[in-house]
């Protein structure tokens, strides 16, 4: 149970970082759109609020919910956010505020501070709020007065007439609003690592349009379910649908195993890109994102991520390229993704070869490439191309609303 959870509150104070220092056309843009996000999380979530207010650099959500503050934290963009009491801005309404808030988290001898700040126009100062209201507080309280590592802080934000009194500063998950910036092709595998690179362009502000290159016969059938599963949850971060792009991939690969079984890996890392950038182009997206760590397995050695790059006309993002397998897992468990990677594994893909190449040449890729029908192999497994429309999974909220699951 969080600090605030006994108090009363009447909205959510939220900061957000970066659109701050846009240009006022960007940020208004910027703004909206948080604040649209805001609200379908909420309604997702099924937390009630009146209405969310834009405030010169701060957004409010007027709610008595204090369950809504995890749930705004986890809407990109966000950098915190506060469960609040509003006041008016006078150092006697503030006083009586501050005294019935604090005094019972003042027990056993426990220490406060008094953070104040202040914008607009008024006759005291941020000190003067903090020398008024700290006094008042260890007079009824008896509670001593710690500026450095107090037990409790209790902070003011006077912004002209009123004045937001809270006990909490809850980390937001940060980056940009979702749907400020372009649209990018997220080859989703159904393992650890895709989810996660997926879900870093997400908090950029990037809407993803998840691909799945279906290998059977060369895995069982359960790696569409699994990609199916995984979209489920990060449509739920999205907060919309989003649409599945499945690509049948088992021929191609029955071509590059028989032709050169060292370099199936890369030839098909290859064909994958090439398939998604055309996709990309269709949809009108702006580059592909892939969840390759640099030495991680065979085909993700530097050598081979330049041999395989060359496939894909637009760029390719790669967000944990320096991140260790021990940090992705971490990530995907806190996006709520990672149990349904591991979940049902339809098994290692059979095309791989025991000892992979680990060091591709571009010109002997072309010289193998001109060996098969390419441009058939390409044009039917675009052709093979279903689009499938996920949801968000209700099941799968606790990522956004963990006191409110299921
Ligand atoms: P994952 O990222 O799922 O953990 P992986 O670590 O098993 O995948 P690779 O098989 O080398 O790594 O794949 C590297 C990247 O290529 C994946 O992160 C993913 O972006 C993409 N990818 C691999 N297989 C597929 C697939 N079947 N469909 C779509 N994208 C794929
Ligand atoms: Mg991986």
């Amino acid at each position: 149970m969080t600090k605030t959870a006994m108090q009363k509150i009447d909205s959510i104070l939220v900061r957000y970082g970066e659109i701050g220092i846009k240009s006022d056309r960007v940020r208004s843009r910027y703004e909206s759109t948080l604040v649209k996000n805001i609200e379908k999380a909420l309604s997702f979530c099924e937390i009630p609020f009146d209405s969310v207010i834009r405030d010169f650099g701060r957004i409010f959500v007027q709610t008595q919910e204090v369950a809504a503050a995890q749930t705004i934290a986890r809407v990109f963009g966000v950098v915190s956010v506060s469960p609040v009491q509003t006041n008016a801005a006078t150092l006697e309404a503030m006083k009586d505020a501050a005294l019935r808030i604090i005094s019972p988290l003042l027990t056993h001898g426990k220490s406060f501070a008094i953070r104040a700040r202040r914008t607009g126009t008024h006759d005291y100062s941020s000190k003067d709020i903090g020398v008024v209201v700290g006094e008042a507080i260890e007079q009824a309280t008896g509670a001593p007065v710690r500026l450095t590592k107090p037990d409790v802080e209790l902070f003011i934000e006077v912004r002209a007439e009123r004045a937001y009194i809270y006990t909490e500063v809850i980390d937001g998950v940060g980056g940009l609003p979702l749907g400020t910036q372009g649209k990018i092709i997220a080859l989703l595998s159904g393992g650890i690592d895709s989810p996660v690179a997926a879900w870093l362009m997400m908090k950029r502000g990037c809407t993803i349009i998840p691909l799945f290159f279906d290998c059977v016969p060369f895995t069982g059938d359960g790696g569409r379910e699994r990609a199916l599963s995984i979209v489920k949850a990060l449509a739920v971060w999205a907060g919309r649908p989003l649409d599945l792009g499945i690509v049948h991939h088992g021929a191609n690969l029955e071509q590059f195993k028989s032709l050169a079984p060292r370099t199936t890996c890369v030839l098909c890392k290859r064909m994958m890109y090439r398939i998604a950038a055309l996709v990309a182009k269709e949809e009108h997206a702006q580059g592909i994102v892939t969840g390759e760590s640099i030495g991680q397995v065979a085909s993700q050695t530097t050598k081979n991520l330049l041999a395989i790059d060359q496939a894909a006309d637009v760029p390719v993002y790669r967000p944990l390229a320096c991140l260790d397998k021990t940090e992705s897992i971490k990530k995907a468990r806190r996006i709520g993704t990672y149990h349904l990677s591991t979940a049902d594994h339809p098994g290692v893909c059979e095309a791989t070869h025991r000892h992979p190449t680990t060091n591709a040449d571009l010109f002997d890729l072309k010289a193998l490439e001109k060996e098969l029908p390419l441009n058939e192999l390409t044009a039917a497994a675009s052709n093979s191309l279903v689009w499938h429309r996920i949801y968000p999974e209700k099941s799968y909220r606790w990522v956004l609303c963990p006191e409110r699951s299921q």
